[in-house]
């Protein structure tokens, strides 16, 4: 598969930043004992880099486990990385509003590269084209259409749906850019990257069929969770799961009661199963949704970052395991 590696002078024409006075085509990277120096833009990244580069990478992450990539500033301390850096990998679909400029105040000459590339991208708050579960079901999305959009999980930039990782197919297209991105940096180890690669994916691959027959056994009616983020429209069209954001709740501030009120309303008019809502701290409220629809409340989900070393979700892998078992027992699966 073609990886989409682009030099810094075509990214930032792309963006439309400035165009530079001087860019250099820069040799291979010489095979020896450093490790090669990579940045990635988000902690989700910089874990894949991780699992494929192994030792042979020193890969630090732009946006912190646990950082909110929307609203990411970045640091002096993030432009003197770039800086060192021979490698970026960002995740592209307009994921990073934020990048353009940090490259265009960085002195990064390494390249860039759009981890997302080459995956079938999603429309913004849509259900997906193609998805089985849903033409078999054939029933109308009109209305999680708008709920979505009315949520405004919204990264600013483009018309398509960013968090492409979170269905593990488009995870292994993402693993298999960011080793022939390694590969062509340092070519002397470009076996090593890919190899690590085939192993990784093959881990993906199998939680992916694990996630799908899991899921295949919730009746396709009970597939219904509310959640605060509008960030799992990917998890959703590749295991047959409907996402829908909660009328009347953002995932910055705490819920009111109106709040709940509505959510509760929601939850009843659409019989939907299970409901992830970040923004509800406070357990006398959880305790109302449950008492009055009968729906699970859930824990925790992970979309855009990963959890610190001693969270459940320290990697990708474990990010996905843990949301997919989250969900999955929510909905009443074993
Ligand atoms: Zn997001």
């Amino acid at each position: 598969m073609p990886v989409n590696v682009i030099s810094r002078r075509m990214f930032l024409a792309l963006s439309g930043a400035a165009a530079l006075t001087a860019t250099t085509s820069l040799p291979a990277f010489a095979a020896s004992p450093e490790p090669l120096p990579v940045v990635a833009s988000f902690s989700i990244l910089a874990d894949m880099v991780k699992q494929v580069g192994g030792d042979l990478v020193d890969v630090a992450s732009l946006v912190p486990p646990g950082g909110d990539a929307h609203v990411y500033e970045p640091t002096p301390a993030d432009a003197r990385r770039l800086r060192e850096a021979r490698l970026l990998v960002v995740n592209g679909l307009g994921f990073e509003g934020w990048l353009p400029r940090l490259l265009s105040s960085a002195e990064f000459s390494g390249n860039v590269i759009e981890a997302s590339a080459g995956i079938k991208p999603l429309p913004l708050g849509e259900p997906e084209e193609g998805d089985d579960h849903h033409h078999e079901e054939g029933h109308d999305h009109k209305d999680d259409h708008k709920d979505a959009e009315a949520a405004g999980h919204d990264h600013g930039h483009g018309d398509s749906d960013p968090h492409a990782w979170q269905d593990l197919r488009n995870g292994i297209v993402y693993v298999r850019n960011i080793a022939e991105a390694l590969a062509a940096a340092d070519p002397a180890h470009a076996d090593e990257y890919r190899r690590n690669a085939d192993g990784y994916a093959a881990s993906l691959r199998a939680l992916d069929d694990a996630t799908r027959a899991r899921f295949a056994s919730i009746p396709r009616e009970r597939r219904k969770v509310v959640t605060s983020h509008d960030a799992f429209g990917y998890f959703g069209a590749a295991y047959g799961i409907d996402f829908i954001a909660p009328l009347g709740a953002s995932s910055e501030a705490e819920a009111s009661a109106a709040d709940i009120a509505r959510i509760i309303d929601q939850i009843r008019d659409q019989g939907i199963s299970a409901v992830f809502v970040e923004s509800i701290s406070n357990r006398r409220l959880i305790d109302q949704i449950t008492r009055e629809t009968g729906a699970a409340v859930g824990g925790t989900l992970y979309s855009d970052a990963l959890s610190g070393p001693d969270g459940p979700a320290p990697a990708y892998l474990d990010m996905f395991r843990h949301n997919a078992g989250e969900i999955a027992r929510a909905l009443g699966a074993d």
